[in-house]
């Protein structure tokens, strides 16, 4: 059996014309699922028994199962466990602001770009996340709350260039103006700087925002914490960067995770103000979240509002994250699949 939640409008449609149906059920049964977020064939009230039968038989509309659901007790933010049909695990977190409900997505199982601070990458990467499961980890936390997600940030775990096919097919798929709808201004796309994959995206000139982890000005300092660095350096980076807002007009955004007594010093923050001075982005200082695996501490606060105020004297825009979910492991980097470690430690103590 395969998933509806990965077909487009025109594969519908020749789905429906195959199985001796009309052609305007392809719009309406898109509707049903993309616009509506319906979870069982039963209740597509206007497509008649028949066609729902034949479509049950092919095909299954849920394409994950909630496994397990965390909240903050300090935010509200929630870490949802999905189990896939295939039994990968995968995590998504759904963040409140002011502004409304923004879910972080996650776009492989694992990951195998091995940034040193980041837990996504401890078991490596399993395999990509398709379009539908990606749609499916919104739909899902969309039915859960009640409510309707607004933001979309693809930054959970994986990266997202590396499965660029799917994720391309998923932004497609969720501004359509006959599903989701959602504006492609209200998705964020954060890459560890892979620069043929940056360029191919800037020929597509869309408007989402891309966010590229730099956390480092040097390469001396990138190449201890990215492995990704020593195939891109800097100052490669940086002409794609520049290729991108050429073509897009689009503000950039860079992450750069503020670890203590190793990227944080004043210097450093001189010789990133010199590379990013006058192009159009925007800096985005997070202390970094511990993880247990790793060695690594934030910075001290004084130590970030001194960085902040180097970058920001060049006439460079810069925040400082807040970060959610810290208590439940659901910050940045936290996430990994190690539900099916447990489970596995399970069996071997029986
Ligand atoms: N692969 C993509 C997207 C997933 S990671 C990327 O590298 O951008 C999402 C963001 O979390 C990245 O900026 C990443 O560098 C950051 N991150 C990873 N581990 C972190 C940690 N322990 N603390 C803070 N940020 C972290």
């Amino acid at each position: 059996m395969d998933s509806i939640r990965e077909l487009k409008i025109d594969e519908i449609e020749k789905l429906i014309i195959d199985l001796g149906e009309k052609k305007f059920r392809a719009k309406q049964i898109f509707q049903w699922i993309h616009q509506k977020g319906i979870y069982k064939f039963e209740q597509m009230k206007n497509i008649p028994n028949s066609l729902i039968e034949k479509l049950e038989e092919n095909y299954y509309l849920q394409n994950m199962d909630v496994e397990k659901v965390s909240e903050s007790a300090e935010d509200g933010t929630k870490k949802i466990l999905f189990n896939l049909k295939d039994n990968e695990v995968v995590e998504t977190v759904l963040m409140k602001y002011k502004y409304g409900n923004s879910i972080c997505i996650s776009t492989q199982v694992g990951c195998r770009m091995g940034c040193k601070f980041c837990a996504s990458t401890i078991g490596g990467l399993k395999r990509n996340i398709t379009a539908g499961e990606m749609l499916g980890q919104v739909y899902e936390v969309n039915r859960m709350i009640d409510k309707n997600i607004n933001h979309i940030v693809l930054m959970g775990s994986g990266e997202p260039l590396e499965n660029f096919d799917e994720v391309i097919k998923f932004l497609e798929m969720i501004n359509h103006s006959e599903g989701y709808y959602l504006s492609l201004r209200n998705i964020t796309i954060s890459t560890c700087g892979l620069i043929p994959e940056i360029k191919k995206l800037a020929d597509k000139k869309l408007q989402i925002t891309l966010a590229i982890s730099l956390h480092g000005a040097t390469d001396e300092t990138r190449n201890k914490l990215m492995p990704i660095n020593k195939k891109y350096p800097i100052e490669e980076l940086l002409k794609a960067v520049d290729y991108y807002i050429e073509k897009t007009n689009r503000r950039i955004t860079f992450e750069y995770a503020m670890i203590k007594d190793l990227n944080d010093s004043a210097s450093e923050a001189r010789v990133l103000s010199k590379l990013l001075k006058g192009k159009l982005v925007h800096v985005n200082l997070i202390p970094i979240n511990k993880v247990e695996e790793n060695q690594f501490y934030p910075s001290d606060e004084k130590q970030i509002i001194k960085f902040k105020s180097i970058l920001e004297k060049t006439g460079i825009n810069v925040t400082i994250r807040r970060e959610l979910g810290s208590d439940i492991n659901a910050a940045c980097g936290q996430l990994r699949n190690n539900y099916n470690q447990t489970k596995i430690e399970i069996i071997e103590k029986l």
